[in-house]
């Protein structure tokens, strides 16, 4: 018999990160279709500082969090094809910032041997981001060229990897020297520095005029225009998240103006929202991480109760790679 209580974290109202408290809760009970996890690696990631803020919604109080690693604890009605002690991870915890969730049995996948649960819960959610990105939403073909916005950061040293196993001339932008290097380790041709460089200049040089044939922002607000004039005519711009700010709304004239460029501003959850296509991006990822072709940082680990502070370093841009929490 579990206790019945467990810790995790809650927001009463949105806000800075103060407003993620630590709270006695009761263990969930999975309902039809749903796996009770008892967690053990929970991964950060910036959407939840968008739900903190309000600039996503969601009804308080709410535990936030939705990637998690762990170990079955109990299934609910219907569930089939786990068995309790079976480890798995999904991106689709409802609440991962606690040491027990509830996942969608559709949406949990088992890790398989070779990959540690810490290592899942590092690379499950900004993986197959990654993935679908450079698979699906612009699948890139060796020869091309890609600029990687925040370089350094989970998804951007995930991104990096998979384009230039693909083939790809990648360049990033980052903040510091220090990501740069770390950026280039990953295969970056060349890291921008572009809190001191313009990077619109720096990549038009470094294709002789051209333009890059995708370009992956998830900084948003700052770097968007610039973004769409990297491009050469026809390129595509993925916008996928806004790091420094949304973007404000936007005249589609320019996409004909500027080259007759495509935009979109793709969501994880509608490329995994199959389970065939789930388990294409989950096995790819954490089988690349099991055979060592996809390397992992996550060297930003903090105790549940610390999650204001990750959200504070990962907010205020101190951080590289993966971040996780462990309850
Ligand atoms: P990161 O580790 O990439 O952290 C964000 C990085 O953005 C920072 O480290 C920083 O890198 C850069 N940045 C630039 N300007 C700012 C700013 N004003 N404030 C804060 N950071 C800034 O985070 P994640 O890997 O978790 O996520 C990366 C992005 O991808 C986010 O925008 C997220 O929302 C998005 N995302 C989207 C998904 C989707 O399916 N649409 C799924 C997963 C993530 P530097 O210091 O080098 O500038």
């Amino acid at each position: 018999m579990l206790n019945p209580d467990m810790k995790a974290i809650q927001i009463h109202e949105t806000g800075g990160p103060e407003v993620l408290q630590l709270a006695e809760l009761p263990i969930p009970q999975p309902g039809p279709g749903q796996v009770l996890i008892r967690v053990e690696a929970i991964g950060v990631n910036f959407v939840e500082i968008y739900f903190r803020k309000g600039t996503y919604k969601a009804a308080p109080p709410f535990t936030p969090g939705s990637e998690a690693a762990g170990t079955v604890e109990e299934l609910g009605p219907g569930v089939t094809g786990f068995a309790p002690g079976d480890a798995v991870a999904s991106t689709s915890m409802l609440g991962s910032y606690a040491e027990y969730a509830l996942a969608p049995a559709a949406q949990l996948v088992k890790i398989p041997d070779g990959v540690s649960l810490e290592q899942a819960a590092a690379v499950l959610l900004q993986g197959m981001t990654a993935h679908y990105l450079a698979y699906s939403t612009y699948p890139l073909k060796a020869g091309e060229t890609a600029l990687v916005h925040a370089g350094a950061g989970g998804v951007g040293l995930l991104l990096t990897q998979m384009a230039v196993r693909l083939g790809v001339r990648v360049f990033t932008t980052v903040s510091t020297p220090a990501k740069a290097e770390l950026s280039r380790e990953a295969g970056a041709a060349e890291a921008i520095l572009y809190t001191e460089q313009d990077f619109e200049t720096e990549v038009k040089r470094l294709t002789g005029g051209k333009g890059v044939d995708v370009v992956y922002d998830s900084v948003g607000k700052t770097t968007f225009e610039k973004s769409l004039n990297c491009l050469h005519p026809r390129g595509l711009l993925a916008l996928f998240g806004g790091a420094s700010g949304p973007v404000p709304p936007f005249d589609l004239i320019q996409l004909s103006s500027k080259g007759s460029l495509y935009i979109t501003r793709p969501s994880l959850w509608h490329y995994i929202s199959t389970r065939a296509e789930l388990e294409w991006r989950a096995g790819d990822v954490l089988g690349w991480v099991a055979n060592g072709e996809l390397k992992l940082r996550a060297e930003h680990v903090y105790a549940l109760a610390d999650a204001a502070q990750a959200q504070t370093d990962l907010e205020g841009r101190k951080t590289t790679g993966k971040i996780l929490l462990e309850p």
